[in-house]
């Protein structure tokens, strides 16, 4: 061996062992294997559905530009309030990790020409959201949601088939008990006369209003329906509704969403105080939760205004989202469901060419699509034996020295405690043929 250069010493890089082990941030959990499973039945329902009611899938960037946020969601909603999480980039851009989709959807919408397609635009997406808030049950700062938009349409039809997709994803899965509830909070032309009626009559109260609401009354009365304190609860069941005020078109509207909802049989409440945290709604909002537990799983609602707010051609449009998370915890609380797809065959090799050769036999039988296990890690024949056998597998294929100079292999059916030595070249063939006789999907 040559000399080490001089420098070795200087180059040799530094191991610094950390005095403890660092955590994930606040509020962000990792997505463990088993519950990453859950996560992909639950996908997959989304997925279905979306198929079904013609949803192509759409991905966004998980940064976007904060202003997007700002005009989008709104200067006064909670969200670009309080809970943003932004950024500098190095060259000076102001970016935020998008707390929602549909600004994000409507910017792709835009930037992408898609208001030359055929209408409605039917968009759907699963994927992370960041908010900065305080971590509880069913709320994290990042979360997954996954969100439907149809865009181009004004017929209350489309605020219906939104909830109704929503309702039969929880129903698909087996989420039991549900309750939609249901408002309207009107249009330009109607709502400025009930918000003002509103700020009169919290102003006349705002002696029992809490320090947030004080504030949300200087900036959006509406807001103050939306307060989740205790101590602003009974005010509100006075307050006046947006019922009341409705303009000719918004009345029609909502009566025919209430309409259809009857018609297909859908479990609904109307809640005068339901606004929703967004700033960009229009006529119907709506959430979905569960009749014993006042967690939202699902909210959305119309929003009108908000394409031509980001630059667009007016274009009416609705959807909705639901929170991953909160799904995830209802299933795992209330269904015991086997996730695991059991392998079918368990490959052990015993030493150095046995391994080789084993490598080889694992991709055969993967070619073949036989789901097979293995513990090569383990050295001995009696540990890789023991968990075959935790993993319930029927046939174990065994290669040692001696069948991996000879190019066989033992399979071993573990049911019946017998064993044979099968040639290399036809084990897939054989394991096919017994796994057909017994009944067995390979994958
Ligand atoms: P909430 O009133 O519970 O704060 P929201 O109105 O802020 O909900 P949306 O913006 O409508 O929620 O988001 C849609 C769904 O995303 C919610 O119904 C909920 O299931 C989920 N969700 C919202 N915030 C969180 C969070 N911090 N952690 C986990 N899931 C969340
Ligand atoms: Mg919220």
């Amino acid at each position: 061996m040559g000399r080490r250069p001089k420098d070795y010493m200087k180059n040799k890089i530094k191991r610094v062992k950390m005095k403890s082990i660092l955590r994930a941030p606040k509020g962000m959990p990792d997505i463990l294997p088993e519950e990453n499973l859950l996560r992909r039945k639950i996908f997959k329902a989304v997925e279905e559905m979306a198929n079904f009611y013609g949803f192509g899938q759409i991905e966004t960037p998980i940064l976007e530009e904060t202003k997007l946020f700002l005009h989008g969601t709104g200067p006064t909603s909670e969200i670009v309030q309080k809970q943003m999480f932004t950024l500098k980039t190095p060259g000076g851009d102001i970016l935020a990790l998008r707390p929602e989709f549909t600004p994000n959807i409507i910017r792709a919408y835009l930037e992408n020409g898609m208001s030359n397609w055929s209408k409605p635009v039917k968009l759907f997406s699963w994927g992370p959201v960041f908010r900065y808030e305080q971590p509880q049950r069913g709320r994290y700062r990042q979360f997954w949601q996954c969100n439907f938009e149809i865009l181009g349409s004004s017929d209350p039809i489309y605020d219906v088939l939104t909830i109704q997709i929503f309702y039969n994803l929880l129903t698909e899965l087996k989420i039991k008990n549900l309750l939609i509830e249901i408002n309207t909070i009107g249009c330009d032309n109607c709502r400025p006369i009930w918000q003002k009626n509103l700020k009169n009559y919290f102003h006349s109260k705002q002696k029992f209003l809490c320090l947030d609401c004080k504030n949300r009354l200087k900036t959006n009365p509406l807001r103050t329906l939306d307060c989740k304190k205790e101590s602003c609860q009974s005010l509100k069941e006075e307050a006046p509704k947006m019922i009341d005020y409705l303009c000719p078109e918004c009345r029609k509207h909502f009566k025919q969403v209430l309409e259809f909802l009857e018609s297909m049989g859908l479990p609904y409440v109307i809640n005068h105080n339901l606004v929703r945290g967004l700033d960009y709604y229009t006529k119907t909002v709506f959430e979905i939760r569960k009749t014993d537990d006042n967690i939202a799983l699902c909210g959305g609602g119309r929003y009108d205004y908000l394409v031509e707010m980001l630059g667009g051609k007016s274009t009416p449009a609705v959807g909705g989202a639901a929170g991953v998370e909160r799904l995830v915890e209802l299933i795992k609380k209330s269904q015991k469901i086997d996730l695991f797809v059991k392998p079918k065959v368990f490959l052990i090799a015993i030493g150095e060419l046995p391994k080789q050769k084993s490598l080889k036999y694992l991709e055969l039988l993967r070619k073949a699509k036989i789901y097979t296990a293995e513990s090569f890690a383990h050295e001995s024949l009696k540990a890789q034996l023991r968990q075959a056998d935790k993993l319930e597998v029927r046939y174990v294929v065994i290669v040692g020295q001696k069948e991996a100079l000879d190019d066989t292999v033992i399979l071993r059916d573990m049911k019946a405690s017998t064993q044979e030595v099968v040639s290399g070249e036809k084990i897939v063939e054989e394991l096919k043929k017994r796994l057909k006789n017994d009944n067995i999907n390979i994958i």
